[in-house]
């Protein structure tokens, strides 16, 4: 049976491509880029040359851009990094109740040492309304974090208007954009970001390589000290091979982003139609206009989003309810619940996520099993 995966935004297959790039700095060009040698000068070249190429994408100075292990690390640089050195200037952090755990985790232990963190409130398309922002900023307030795109239900969020907020206030503003990175255009000087994450293996590169981007004058503590490296912004012998693939994968984004937006979002707005045509009692989630491309979500009534996970599965079908955390835990998805979903529906929940190799008879063969499997998984 062939195996039709739907689930890019959990993560994405390495592209041949970026893999091919990375393969020689395994073994011929190993170098430290630390090294004063040739083997060093070669490695410290191609890092150059790929923090180069992260930075134009973004819109970003190449000295801006910290290569890291992707954004569990970059989100909690930042929540600690800024935390750390702004502890004297004031205590509260903004954040909007929809970020991921990476920046939420982080937020709620500061939260434990007496911080005070205001949590936004989102609209049931999962919007946040920047007005809130400015309403909640004290003399007091250290850090806004807001992502760009929601890695559930797909609603891209008004960063920008938060980031005329934060900066005419001089707020430190951190960007999530793991899910947005090498889907949509995402460019750091348009969001206003001052900090911003992203993750290479959501958009064809390998796993546990990412950027973090710190805008020129923002003051940050380091994320991890014992070296110099990465202008002592993370010590630790740089990843390059890793770097090499982040670039190469960003390479290819470019090079496809047009063309993939608009047959993902075909495809996609196929699901949209079809599936309430197919089966009853099926509710959208998510922003129906302001959302990622590649992103359908979907909560069934009567039906048990595990069941139909195992069900899909058994069919070929990989497919996930939106959060890993949700799978095994039983309680609901944090972000159903700020957008209003009964507990029926948020356990009811489908995210399907497209990509690069997604084709048409990919979502013909959904369209065809889904109906079956709800019909037969109806409590
Ligand atoms: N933020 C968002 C929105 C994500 O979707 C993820 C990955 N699921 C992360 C942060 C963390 O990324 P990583 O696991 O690559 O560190």
């Amino acid at each position: 049976m062939e195996r039709i995966y739907f689930d890019y935004a959990s993560t994405t297959p390495t592209d041949p491509e970026v893999f091919k790039a990375m393969g020689p700095y395994f073994y011929d060009r190993f170098g430290n880029p630390s090294s004063p040698h040739a083997f060093g000068r070669e490695a410290q070249k191609a890092l150059e040359d790929a923090r180069a190429v992260v930075a134009q994408f973004i819109g970003a100075q190449s000295e801006e851009i910290v290569f890291n292990s992707g954004a569990t690390e970059g989100n909690n640089h930042a929540v600690f990094g800024i935390a750390r050195l702004l502890r004297g200037k004031g205590n509260h952090i903004i954040v909007s109740p929809i970020e991921h755990h990476s920046v939420l985790e982080p937020v709620e232990h500061l939260g434990k040492e007496g911080w005070r963190v205001s949590r936004l409130s989102v609209s049931a398309q999962g919007l946040i309304d920047p007005q809130q922002v400015e309403d909640s900023i004290t003399e007091q307030t250290v850090l806004i974090a807001v992502m760009l795109a929601n890695n559930e239900i797909g609603t891209i969020q008004p960063v920008a208007e938060v980031g005329r907020i934060a900066r005419a206030r001089n707020i430190p503003f951190l960007v999530d954009a793991v899910q947005a990175v090498g889907h949509i255009p995402v460019n750091v000087r348009e969001l206003g970001a001052d900090l911003l994450s992203l993750s290479a293996h959501k958009f064809y590169g390998p796993k546990g390589v990412g950027a973090f981007y710190i805008r020129r004058g923002v003051k940050i503590f380091p994320f991890l000290l014992g070296g110099d490296q990465e202008r002592g912004r993370r010590a630790s012998t740089p990843n390059v091979a890793g770097a090499v693939g982040l670039a190469k994968a960003i390479e290819l984004c470019r090079q496809k982003m047009d063309e993939e937006m608009a047959l993902q979002s075909r495809l996609r707005d196929q699901l949209f139609e079809e599936i309430p045509q197919r089966v009853e009692g099926v509710v959208i989630n998510g922003h129906r206009h302001s959302r990622l491309p590649n992103n359908a979500h979907f909560s069934f009534e009567k039906v048990e989003g595990e069941s139909l996970l195992m069900s899909l599965d058994m069919e070929g079908i990989a497919a996930s309810m939106g959060s890993a955390c949700t799978s095994g835990a039983m309680e609901p998805s944090r972000v159903l619940r700020a957008i209003g979903l009964s507990d029926e529906l948020a356990f009811g929940a489908l995210r399907l996520t497209l990509g690069r190799w997604t084709t048409q008879e990919h979502i013909d063969y959904l369209l065809e099993q889904l109906p079956k499997i709800i019909k037969g998984l109806r409590i």
